[in-house]
């Protein structure tokens, strides 16, 4: 990063002040002195207390100030390149300056982000193997890993046919002699002369007679560090490092630092003591040669906190700043004056659920900050009511909403559902997608910018797009959960109008607090009354002809069905080329004579509408689509959810898919037809054919397959954890949470290191 970047990210974030935790001004400042660029660490120290107003123009100075050379210096905070640079402290020491370390090592652990031995000491072990027992050699059980500690009698050396060498050392012990064997390491031998102490570790087998131990890792007995023996760490690895390597690297690195002086604690003492953590430097030593399996719990603890603590400070400080003030005119009319007038025009009665969530985004809306919440609410909970409830509260009051959704199609829904329903309430509403005239669009545009328009629906274009508001109070997105921490920002821009996502993922709650720690949250927990649990059912593509049949019962019948067909790969075109090719299969041969569609990514929008609209009318009795229904579709005629590959999907994704059926009165079906191998995959299917709990689901995914699929490649916005495990360590996070909450208020000091730190988290985030 250098500072033009930082920059760029405080004018993306709207001037708060907020591009760097314990704020932009101050890390501006003290960059300028470092540069000895004395104008601007003068309007750096001016940035902090202006105005809003003031500030874009202070930095357009800043800006001109920077001479060339001084923004593209690397700025003065860690150094990843750190090779080039000089080591500026013993934490900063590249890696071809430890021992058995050249160019070559040196640029593989560059691919596991390690460059200096700073980097080693916070490669922490994934997992760690107990050889504190030494066991005696006649008491060797076969088939069991042990280590073994003996004294070289001699060794031999034998080449296979199948090129393999074979290095067999025999080693004694008070008790017996076993053969130890190393494979293709015929360079060993020289090592082990004689009378030479070692300690093996393996697995005892017995080969032909004989019993034998394949060794996996040794020490010679005199070495101290880099045991094989005791508890030993194992790290994650890459092709060409093995676990040695990476073991007697750590600790030169560990001797190199003066074991770990620069270590400076992150968590701040008040809370060391308080949450009972370690100092980092004893965490650290402690995560790499625990002498016992409580070094590694107290360790992992500490540096999980400390994790946890830095990830949660960097998402809450790309919060609006606390000086940033809502608009808040005059209210017109009663919160209840509205909500009276919302209720008497919609068709039905609220839930419990949707009066209560209001009821939270009332009183944000109300309250002097700008509202950030998420809405989570299963799919067929009725959040569109709620977010049509704000904004009727927005435009009433006499501002304007925009309502975002993901998809063309989504959004175009979004109009056909409240555009009627806010007519009721005097509100006008008008749709832009990129299939809107050019005309149109000229005339809608102005109409937003006069304030004629009250909501205006669409993609995020709305307001990416510089689109001009007379006077935006609410910005609502929909199925929001594919975006960033950064990207919500953005989002939010300068504006200072509320904000609300809405998202069906059920997002489990330790989960939501580590990407939504900026965000209130409310949960729409029940569905609306009378509606018919969907039956799910997994089968393997045996079934597909039944299945066939099973649906062309249920079109007799009257009803429709959805087939999805899934991702491949990352490939939109092969997403599209295999469902094209089934959509030609049931068009040709197995239904001709029924009503087949086809949507996918690649369609014009128009294309799209116009699929869409027949299916919804009827005139098409089968839709083949990719996951581009996933989102919202209402189609209550549709009785069947037929996913094919359906081992390839999410849990929350499937439940997604199968939400968009059983909104109607009569019986739906799921069918998943799936290819799982793997017991896991397995286990995953029977989960979703049980579960019609979406949270409940989404925790089950989660266990099975970690946060990352959980969301799928394409739409995770998480930092990714070095050490910390949001599941295992919820209460950590839980105390996390609130710390940085402290930190934030001022109640607690927080340390230069984790300033650092955040700020560090912060540039990943982005
Ligand atoms: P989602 O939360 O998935 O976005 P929707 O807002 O699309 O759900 O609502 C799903 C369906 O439920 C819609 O047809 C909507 O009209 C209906 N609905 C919403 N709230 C209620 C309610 N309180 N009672 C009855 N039906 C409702
Ligand atoms: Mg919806």
């Amino acid at each position: 990063m250098d500072i033009k970047t930082i920059i760029e990210k405080e004018i993306k974030l709207g001037y708060h002040d907020s591009a760097v935790f314990g704020g932009f001004s101050v890390f501006l400042s003290n960059w300028a002195q470092e540069q000895q660029l004395t104008d601007i660490r003068n309007l750096a120290q001016q940035y902090g207390g202006a105005s809003l107003l003031q500030r874009p123009q202070l930095l357009e100075k800043i800006i001109q100030d920077i001479p060339a050379a001084a923004q593209r210096q690397p700025l003065p905070e860690k150094q990843h390149q750190a090779a080039e640079v000089p080591a500026a402290s013993t934490l900063n020491i590249p890696l071809v300056n430890l021992p058995h370390i050249g160019a070559k090592k040196a640029e593989l652990f560059r691919k596991l982000n390690i460059s200096t031995t700073g980097d080693l000491l916070e490669f922490y072990p994934r997992d760690y193997r107990d050889r504190r027992t030494i066991t005696k050699i006649q008491d060797a059980p076969i088939g069991a890993q042990i280590s073994i500690r003996g004294s070289v009698i001699s060794s031999e050396i034998q080449r296979t046919r199948g090129k393999l060498t074979i290095l067999r050392c025999y080693l004694r012990d008070e008790t017996g002699i076993i053969p130890a064997i190393w494979f293709n390491q015929p360079f060993l031998q020289k090592r082990f002369y004689t009378g030479r102490e070692l300690i093996v570790f393996g697995k005892v087998e017995r080969r032909f007679s004989r019993i034998e131990m394949i060794v996996e890792d040794y020490q010679l007995a005199e070495d101290a560090d880099c045991a094989a023996a005791g508890i030993v760490p194992v790290y994650s690895s890459c092709e060409g490092i093995n676990q040695k390597t990476i073991r007697s690297a750590v600790s030169a690195a560990w001797r190199m630092c003066g074991n770990g002086v620069e270590l400076a604690d992150i968590v701040p003492q008040q809370l060391l003591d308080q949450r009972q953590l370690l100092p980092r430097r004893e965490a650290i030593r402690k995560i790499h040669f625990p002498k016992q399996p409580e070094d590694i719990i107290q360790a992992h603890r500490s540096l999980s906190y400390e994790e946890f603590l830095t990830i949660q400070l960097a998402i809450l400080s790309n919060k609006p700043s606390q000086q940033l003030q809502a608009v808040r005119p005059q209210q017109l009319r009663s919160d209840q004056e509205i909500l009276t007038a919302f209720t008497s025009i919609l068709p039905y009665s609220l839930t419990n659920a949707q009066t209560k969530v209001i009821k939270e985004i009332y009183q944000d809306m109300n309250a002097a900050q700008p509202m950030m919440r998420l809405v989570q609410g299963d799919v067929g909970s009725g959040k569109t009511a709620v977010a049509a409830a704000a904004i009727a509260k927005c435009c009433l009051n006499g501002r304007q909403a925009a309502m975002m959704a993901p998809t063309e199609l989504l959004a175009s829904q979004h109009y056909h559902n409240l555009a009627p329903l806010l007519e009721q309430l005097g509100l006008r509403t008008a749709l832009l997608t990129s299939s809107t005239t050019s005309q149109e669009k000229r005339q809608i545009l102005a109409q937003m910018a006069d304030g004629s328009v009250h909501l205006a629906v669409g993609t995020h274009a709305l307001i990416q797009e510089g689109v001009v508001f007379a006077d935006l109070g609410l910005a609502i997105t929909d199925e929001q959960h594919r975006f960033g921490v950064v990207q919500r920002a953005r989002l939010r821009g300068n504006h200072s109008a509320d904000t609300l996502i809405m998202t069906a993922t059920p997002i489990p709650r330790t989960l939501a607090m580590t990407i939504y720690a900026d965000m209130r949250l409310s949960i729409i927990d029940e569905l609306p009354p009378g509606r018919q649990p969907v039956q799910t059912f997994a089968v393997d593509y045996s079934y597909e002809q039944r299945i066939h049949a099973f649906i062309a019962k249920e079109v007799a019948a009257g009803h429709q069905a959805f087939i999805v067909c899934p991702l491949i790969e990352d490939s939109e075109a092969l997403d599209l080329a295999s469902a094209t090719a089934y959509y030609q299969r049931l068009k040709e041969e197995v239904f001709p004579q029924l009503q087949i569609g086809l949507l996918h990514g690649k369609m014009k929008p128009a294309e799209k509408a116009q699929v869409m609209s027949e299916f919804q009318q009827g005139i098409i009795n089968i839709l083949v689509s990719t996951t581009v229904v996933e989102v919202g579709i209402d189609i209550p005629n549709a009785s069947v959810m037929l996913i094919r590959d359906a081992e390839r999907f999410g849990l929350a994704q499937l439940h997604q898919l199968r939400g968009r059926i059983g909104r109607g009165q009569t019986q739906s079906y799921c069918i998943l037809i799936h290819n799982a191998q793997s017991k896991i995959a397995k286990e995953r299917m029977e989960i979703i054919c049980q579960s019609a709990d979406g949270f409940a689901l989404a925790e089950a995914d989660l266990r099975l397959r970690g946060p990352g699929e959980f969301f799928g490649k394409r739409q995770h916005g998480l930092p990714s954890l070095k050490i910390a495990d949001i599941f295992a360590d919820q209460d950590l996070l839980e105390a996390a949470h609130r710390d940085a909450l402290e930190i934030l208020e001022g109640h607690i000091q927080p340390t230069a290191a984790l300033c650092q730190a955040v700020a560090d988290k912060t540039a990943l985030l982005s």
